[in-house]
């Protein structure tokens, strides 16, 4: 028996539309479709009817499937000789596990290729109007996020000191503490600053404001994850930027 494959795909931030070509094509040749958190299910409708669908996401209050658990599905239907299509949110190695899944499989002789996907870091902001790297304003983006597996914080007050602009996911909930540690490293409270839930897809909602007031705007306007929060001059050259400053001024 010939061993299969595993295709760790990108599926991007929610659009389907914002699939690539290749995930497309290689999702319509998969036996196996493991879907992750996040994705999309409507990009099922490329995926081959007879297709065995696993849904190892945890969303809705469902426990997810233990890390082990989704490394011994894909070594069980590889070894039986299946193609896989693994699918994530986003992009497969920006904070997404790829890389956990990739080294795991070549550890065991198991063919893997990955499909790169936008990554939401990218997609939130643009489905808003911010330029990451608007050329007068700056010149790095900082990917970061604001919840680790070990549960270490990142060095915000360092990253500060980066400048450009930051771009930080899973970091909604701590909002007001990042907020207060960037402060606290200089940064000033009228830095721009945004927040986007659910970015490309119909339910999409944003709030732009500073970095001193996001975290009660956010609240006041009921975000949560999932969604990127963006900090940097780039956010103040949002087209309405300053009128939405004004509607939000009167909200809060
Ligand atoms: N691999 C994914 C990221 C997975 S981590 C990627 O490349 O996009 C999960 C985090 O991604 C969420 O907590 C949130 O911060 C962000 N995210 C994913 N989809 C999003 C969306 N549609 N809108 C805003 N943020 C999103």
């Amino acid at each position: 028996m010939n061993t299969g494959k595993i295709y760790l795909i990108g599926a991007g931030p929610g659009d389907v539309e914002l699939l690539t070509l290749k995930a497309v094509r290689v999702l319509g040749q998969a036996e196996v479709v493991l879907l992750d958190d996040l994705v999309n299910r409507d990009v099922l409708r490329f995926a081959k009817p007879d297709a065995h669908i696993v849904d190892v996401g945890k969303r809705g209050g469902r426990q997810s499937t233990p890390q082990a658990s989704i490394h011994e599905l894909m070594l069980e239907h590889a070894r039986a000789g299946r193609i896989v299509a693994r699918l994530k949110g986003g992009d497969p190695f920006i904070f997404g596990r790829g890389g956990e899944e990739m080294q795991f499989l070549a550890e065991c002789g198991i063919p893997c290729e990955a499909v790169s996907g936008v990554t939401a870091g990218i997609a939130a902001p643009a489905a808003v109007g911010i330029a990451l790297t608007h050329r007068d304003h700056a010149r790095n983006i900082t990917f970061v996020t604001g919840h680790t597996h070990n549960g270490a914080s990142p060095d915000w007050r360092a990253l500060a000191g980066v400048g450009g602009t930051l771009v930080i996911y899973m970091g909604i909930s701590k909002l007001p503490h990042i907020a207060a540690e960037l402060l606290a490293a200089g940064l000033s409270p009228m830095l721009p600053a945004a927040a986007v839930q659910n970015g490309t897809l119909p339910q999409q909602r944003s709030v732009v404001s500073t970095l001193a007031q996001l975290p009660a705007a956010v609240q006041a306007q009921g975000l949560g994850s999932p969604a990127i929060v963006i900090v940097g001059e780039v956010v103040g050259h949002t087209p309405g930027y300053i009128a939405q400053l004004n509607i939000l001024e009167e909200q809060l």
